[in-house]
């Protein structure tokens, strides 16, 4: 697996649109939180911060740049400021030859289920059939709300991790991995939606009724087709919400 130029410019756009989704659906909020793609066994893109740096919603492409496992900055790219936790990233990656995208949000919603001690349950069934089957796996918690800007607390969070594709960070965020971009922020969608119906029913006071074991013979996966979907709904929304296309935007020839 080699990464030429074109495939490197397509995957700072996808990285990009990623950001913007995060922030159209109120994920990340201000300028905290980022994307990673991993283009060969040891390079990845990941959003950084210019010098003028405005926040999520406003990447473009020339935001995200090409870093080692190490954290080294390759040749040839802007001199941008790397994220702090971007252990969280570069640790997974090594770990988990199965991922290929790394989402790090800090969701309000997630946040307050953290703090409040609410455990992501199978509570909604073909409301979001990928929150549900999330929820009946088990979404683990690294229950540590500092940063993570080393590899001891990153291996802290890749342990408690295992081999789930998510993971709450105390009174933090969550960590997404997948196999690309677009599901590593589609499961970070999915599970904001389960929070808010989690807080929701907290604050009904009653105790929330799980989906019955045997509907879960029709909650299947829906596949790849419904999730391209989604995702082409969540780009668009973005453009729409955020006023258009951001400059430097790969389009696809067709
Ligand atoms: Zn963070």
């Amino acid at each position: 697996m080699v990464a030429g130029p074109p495939e490197l410019a397509a995957g700072r756009a996808l990285v990009a649109d990623a950001c913007r989704v995060l922030a159209a659906e109120g994920l990340v909020e201000t300028v905290l939180g980022h994307v990673s793609l991993r283009v060969d066994e040891r390079r990845l893109l990941v959003r950084a911060r210019g010098p003028d740096e405005q926040g999520l919603r406003f990447t473009t492409p020339a935001d995200v740049v090409l870093v080692d496992l190490d954290g080294h900055l390759q040749p040839g790219e802007t001199d941008l400021r790397l994220p702090s936790e971007l252990p969280i990233h570069t640790e997974l990656l090594r770990a988990r030859p199965d991922a290929r995208a790394v989402v790090h949000a800090h969701p309000p919603e997630i946040v307050t289920c953290t703090v409040a001690g609410l455990g992501l349950r199978p509570v909604v069934g073909a409301y979001n059939i990928g929150a549900y089957r999330l929820a009946r796996r088990g979404v683990p918690t690294y229950d540590y709300a500092g940063l993570i800007r080393d590899a001891r607390r990153a291996g802290g969070l890749v342990a408690a991790m295992g081999d789930a594709g998510a993971c709450l960070l105390q009174g933090h965020g969550l960590v997404t991995c997948a196999g690309t971009v677009e599901e590593a922020v589609l499961v970070a969608l999915d599970l904001c939606q389960l929070a808010r119906v989690t807080l929701a029913c907290a604050a009904t006071g009653r105790v929330p009724i799980e989906v019955d074991e045997d509907d879960a013979v029709d909650l299947p996966d829906l596949g790849a087709t419904h999730r391209a979907q989604l995702w082409r709904f969540y780009a668009a929304h973005a453009d729409e919400v955020l006023g258009g296309p951001p400059p430097g935007r790969r389009e696809s020839p067709s």
